[in-house]
């Protein structure tokens, strides 16, 4: 039988060396081991670079200015929420610095973030990586599917238990992580489409919420599941918890609109002067967001609204390549292992941006678009024979015709 690597299944041949496990029939190849160094490369100059020490003493090395560079490794566009995130962040962290080295008599407020974008427009993205640069335990959850205790659902404190398991159950560090609370705005929506086993306005999961995001010490189950009173519970104090709040809103441009032309002679609001959804986004204020059903004790705990942009097709352009895990960085890494250049022209990166505009789902459609064209080839090209390149063009997106091969000229 021919011996292949145990990891990616390449086959041996003059390019890849095999390397056995102590004749125990696993196998192990040189692109694999290069690829497992490099990794292991990163992971040690991270923590090298990142001298953050968020437990115990907590200590911020980090500026805003290093804060917004980092993110946009990974984020593409939006550059007033970058903005607005890297301050909010560093004063958050500023502020647990403050209250606990500090014994004047200034505590400075929590400031939680409302981030209000399209769908796929990079919310979540944009709360996860800034959990990693901080290099705080992270948690997200479905405010859909919270619910008020007595109800079918999720407790609240459930969210509070997925940061302490990120936190490997080291309460101290889990209590200075982030949690992205995604849909924030389907509480606010009275009436259409509410499961019957959820209060109907949602606003009973707002007032929950409205204690963790304040600061409290809640009771967590450390097994999860619905609370009962012979439990033993995790004390768990969200004081120093950030909490991101996320959602889009849709229907908020009609809102804002308005807001803004209501009162002017000249326009009315089914007018040509109505704001369309993009321009609307960076205009909304936290009356909006009342005006839209969320209850106004909790937007009084969002302080901070970053509007995230629509997301055009240059954006997904650049987001298809350039973000450190960009999806086609990916997908030649896969090929690479079986010692193919991947290469997509650029009319083909073109129409995957366009396919996804016309989805309207932002850059979250990206990775679907490609699945779905890449298919056929993943499932086909191990067995041609001699590939070197594979070239991706415009008519494998638009019409699933077969992508360009180059073979390796035949040995003498
Ligand atoms: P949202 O939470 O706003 O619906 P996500 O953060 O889940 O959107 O984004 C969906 C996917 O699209 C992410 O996995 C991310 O890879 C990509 N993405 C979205 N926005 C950006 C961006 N601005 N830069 C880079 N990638 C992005």
């Amino acid at each position: 039988m021919k011996k292949k690597c145990s990891f990616c299944g390449a086959y041996e041949n003059e390019n890849v060396i095999l390397i056995e496990n102590d004749n125990k029939g696993v196998y192990i190849c040189s692109e694999c081991i290069s690829f497992l160094d490099k990794i292991l490369n990163e992971n040690n100059s991270v923590s090298n670079n990142d001298e953050i020490k968020p437990v115990g003493n907590f200590k911020l090395n980090i500026t805003p200015h290093e804060i917004h560079q980092k993110l946009s490794n990974y984020i593409i566009g939006q550059e007033y929420a970058k903005k607005v995130l890297s301050v909010a962040v560093y004063n958050h962290y500023k502020r647990i610095q403050n209250n606990l080295f500090n014994d004047s008599d200034v505590d400075i407020e929590k400031s939680n973030i409302l981030l209000i974008g399209a769908t796929g427009s990079g919310k979540t993205l944009f709360a996860k990586t800034l959990a990693s640069i901080l290099n705080v335990p992270f948690a997200i959850a479905d405010a859909t599917s919270l619910t008020q205790a007595g109800y079918v659902g999720e407790d609240v404190e459930n969210v509070l238990l997925r940061l302490i398991q990120a936190a490997d159950y080291d309460i101290e560090l889990a209590q200075k992580g982030i949690i992205y609370i995604d849909e924030i705005d389907k509480l606010g929506r009275k009436g259409d489409n509410v499961s019957i086993t959820r209060d109907v306005s949602g606003e009973g999961v707002q007032q929950a919420l409205l204690k963790i995001l304040e600061g409290t010490v809640a009771n967590v189950p450390p097994g999860g599941g619905r609370k009962h009173p012979q439990q033993e519970f995790i004390p768990f104090d969200t004081t120093n918890v950030l909490f991101i709040c996320g959602g889009s809103f849709e229907g908020i441009n009609d809102v804002v609109n308005n807001r803004l032309f209501k009162s002017s002679i000249g326009f009315n609001n089914d007018g040509v002067n109505k704001l369309d959804e993009k321009d609307t986004y960076s205009k909304i204020t936290h009356d909006d967001i009342k005006h839209f059903g969320l209850i106004p004790e909790l937007v009084g705990r969002l302080p901070i609204i970053a509007p995230l942009e629509m997301l055009n097709k240059d954006d997904l352009v650049r987001i298809l390549s350039e973000p450190k895990n960009a999806i086609l960085k990916q997908y030649k890494k896969m090929f690479k292992m079986d010692s193919i250049d991947l290469e997509f022209d650029s009319e083909a990166i073109d129409a995957i941006a366009t396919l996804a505009i016309e989805k309207r789902t932002g850059a979250r459609g990206l990775r679907a678009i490609i699945e779905n064209i890449m298919l056929e080839i993943m499932y086909n090209i191990p067995d041609e024979p001699n590939v070197e390149k594979c070239i991706i063009t415009k008519d494998v997106v638009l019409y699933k015709k077969k992508p360009l091969l180059v073979r390796k000229k035949a040995l003498a």
